[in-house]
């Protein structure tokens, strides 16, 4: 069929960037063989007990939408998980919102809040998403670099620098993907005092907590005057392995959850009432699956940090999450060429920096959801293909 229809694409749309990876995982997934340390998910398969509810559910019958905002059953669990393990506490009537992943949580987030020409400051290097959901919510993404000397957290500093007239959210992500960065309590103080001072609404996306193996997480929403203007995002795909079930949920001041819950009627209607149900059964009794599998993605880390460091491949520990951000700055290739290179000669694959914005040049994106076994032969792969380029 012949295409003439590019006229009908909207401007804004037109100019959003492809995704840097999409050419280079059509090379992964055309090599069934290679070892894959690029994916963005767990390697676990949702646990049992979880699926169980969801097939009980649908046993039952369970196969209606639910109330626009989410069962209330789980928006109730979903108050009682937040109060135990972030401090925060939401109504369940009318701060809390269940939505179709953080994906739809962010979006609606974002398109509740913003007018036109709005500017949204972010870190950078981030999830591929961020900057493309504020310029489809008609607003300006305005990045703040974030650096491997800093362990990927962010500065007070360097917050304050980015900030200009017209700055109306601060979207935050600790732990970071890619980076596995977190931001210590004491810099996220000064941060929370400047979004008071600026009058930022904060957007929190706490999908990777649970995945904090050192220190304790610290949500922004719990700082002084922060709870009131904090959009606090989180959900299911990643501690829980339930990726597919695309859940999430936002808890924030009524007003806002009002807005958002407008745009998500409008748009989503509901999120799926199986995954719902999954996810009251993933709150009351997730705890020990989550810790099992935190268990192995901490041994993970250690494992792939050290053979990283061993292979000349500078890399900073990540505090949380599943991802490795190794430097390949020794290498003396770009972030692309290595891991195209590599891809090629080692057949493994991981994702150049550069996928997550300008700040992730001479790194790229290891993710250590894939076996123990399997780790210790993609590095090894990985020191011979650096070492052979070095040469
Ligand atoms: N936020 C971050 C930082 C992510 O890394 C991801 C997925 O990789 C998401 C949100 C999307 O989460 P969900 O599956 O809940 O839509």
């Amino acid at each position: 069929m012949g295409d003439s229809s590019q006229r009908f694409i909207a401007d804004h749309v037109v100019s959003l960037p492809r995704s840097g990876i999409r050419d280079f995982f059509a090379i992964v997934a055309a090599m069934p063989q290679a070892i894959s340390l690029g994916i963005g998910e767990p390697d676990f398969v949702t646990p049992w007990h979880i699926r169980e509810a969801a097939i009980f559910a649908l046993e039952k019958g369970k196969t209606s939408y639910t109330d626009n905002m989410g069962l209330i059953r789980l928006r109730r669990e979903i108050n009682t998980y937040v109060e135990q393990n972030f401090g925060l506490s939401y109504n369940p009537d009318n701060e809390i919102l269940v939505a179709v992943g953080v994906s739809e949580a962010l979006d609606i987030a974002l398109r509740a809040v913003l007018n036109p020409g709005d500017k949204v400051l972010y870190h950078e290097p981030c999830y591929v998403s961020y900057s493309p959901s504020i310029v489809l919510a008609h607003a300006q993404p305005i990045a703040i670099g974030t650096s491997a000397e800093d362990q990927f957290g962010i500065n007070p500093e360097a917050v304050e620098a980015a900030w200009e007239p017209g700055c109306k959210v601060l979207m935050l992500n600790f732990p970071t993907n890619p980076t596995g960065g977190v931001t210590e309590r004491a810099k996220l103080e000064r941060i929370a005092k400047f979004a008071v001072e600026k009058d930022l609404l904060v957007i929190s996306d706490e999908i990777y907590s649970e995945l904090t193996f050192e220190g304790e997480h610290t949500s922004i929403a719990t700082l002084p005057g922060m709870q009131e203007r904090t959009i606090f995002l989180h959900g299911f795909s990643k501690a829980f392995a339930m990726t597919g079930f695309r859940i999430g949920y936002a808890c924030g001041p009524a007003s806002l959850i009002e807005a958002m819950m407008k745009v998500h009627q409008y748009s989503m209607l509901c999120a799926p009432i199986l995954s719902q149900e999954a996810a009251i059964e993933a709150l009351k009794n997730g705890g020990p699956s989550v810790a099992k599998m935190k268990a192995q993605y901490h041994r993970r880390r250690d494992l792939i940090v050290r053979r990283f460091n061993e292979s000349g491949l500078t890399c900073h520990l990540p505090k949380g999450s599943f991802y490795a951000f190794p430097s390949i700055q020794s290498t003396g290739l770009s972030s692309m060429e290595f891991c195209q290179g590599l891809l090629q000669t080692e057949e493994v694959a991981i994702v150049p920096g550069t996928a997550f914005g300008p700040s992730g040049a001479g790194f790229a994106r290891a993710s250590f959801s894939t076996s123990y076994e399997r780790i210790i032969e993609a590095t090894d792969r990985i020191e011979r293909y650096a070492d052979s380029v070095r040469k």
